[in-house]
């Protein structure tokens, strides 16, 4: 492959045969490798440094009512950050849905109009299962504020110097997405419908503002509790959590095992007033508890249980709309 360098300093740029778009890792200019969108239409996310997101995490623990609760134990293990290449547009999506309802003991066939505009966004990579990609979107299209970007044509190498993470190659593009986003923007408005008896589902969907590419700063902070190892990702712009996987506290379990237990010796004690077979049964259960107990205990210490914190997403294959 012949080396392809930066536009504006001359370094040489990362590129795979998927690229489509390349940043300078000196310099942040972005160069156009194989696809048809404007340079002058790519945007950068500024992020918050690395200290801050780490403040923003231990803010977020002490803010949380079962995660504060484990605080002390925590330890930071690993901070990453990274750019993820999304196309960001949107989408109007008009059309019809009937549907059969019961009313008095009766079937009725209703209509529906379907008219509505959503923000829709669209991860430009091969494999968008990665954590937190489609909340990360979901998030920044939420709180979507022109003072937050830059032009990547506008921004200074001395500010990407300051706040440069990793960026993910950019694989897909813009025609491409825009046909999937179309396409998935029908079936979410069919989503949306879920629960009723559909029996004609009608639905065109155009483009209200074309795509443009986004290049939204994502932190996915790794920490230790015991031994297990939990991660919580952080939207770079604001700090906020998008998903994580927490420790799920034993309390509860811990407290039905001893209530059981606890329950055994009660009748063990009263069992020995009444009967000597009845008391030797009852400690016999006793003991074979509390073993129960200790060795669910010991399990449950070497092994990872989670939650996964996640807000609800609408997404269809990728796409992310409201
Ligand atoms: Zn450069």
């Amino acid at each position: 492959m012949s080396a392809l360098t930066c536009e504006r300093c001359g370094a040489p740029l990362p590129i795979t045969p998927e690229t489509i778009v390349s940043i300078c890792e000196y310099c942040g200019y972005p160069r156009i490798i194989a696809s048809t969108a404007r340079l002058e239409e790519m945007y950068l996310i500024r992020s918050l440094s690395r200290d801050q997101i780490i403040h923003k995490f231990w803010d977020q623990v002490e803010k949380d009512f079962d995660l504060r609760r484990f605080r002390k134990r925590m330890q930071i293990v690993d901070v990453e950050g990274f750019y993820i290449p999304v196309w960001v547009g949107s989408v109007a999506v008009e059309g019809v849905c009937e549907y059969l309802e019961i009313e008095d003991k009766r079937v009725v066939r209703r209509s529906e109009p379907i008219a509505y505009e959503t923000p829709i966004g669209f991860c430009a990579r091969r494999a968008v299962a990665a954590f937190a990609v489609t909340d990360v979107i979901y998030h920044f299209m939420k709180t979507f504020d022109e003072k937050l970007f830059v032009r990547l044509i506008d921004l200074s190498p001395e500010e990407w110097e300051r706040t440069k993470l990793k960026v993910l190659n950019t694989e897909i593009d813009v025609s491409e997405a825009k046909d999937r986003m179309l396409e998935d923007a029908i079936d979410l408005a069919r989503h949306k419908h879920g629960t009723k008896t559909v029996v004609f589902f009608d639905a065109r969907s155009m483009f209200m503002q074309e795509p443009r590419l986004y290049f939204l700063p994502l932190w996915i902070i790794y920490y230790r509790v015991g031994s297990g190892v939990y991660r919580m990702a952080l939207a770079g712009w604001d700090g906020c959590r998008v998903a994580a996987s927490e420790p799920v506290l034993l309390l509860r379990r811990a407290v039905y095992v001893a209530g059981v237990s606890g329950a055994i010796v009660a009748a063990s004690f009263l069992g020995s007033f009444l009967h000597l077979q009845v008391a030797i049964l009852g400690a016999l259960l006793f003991i074979l508890f509390s073993l129960a107990y200790i060795l669910g205990r010991a399990t449950v210490g070497g092994t990872r249980i989670e939650h996964l914190y996640r807000k609800e997403v609408p997404t269809a294959r990728g796409t992310v709309a409201w």
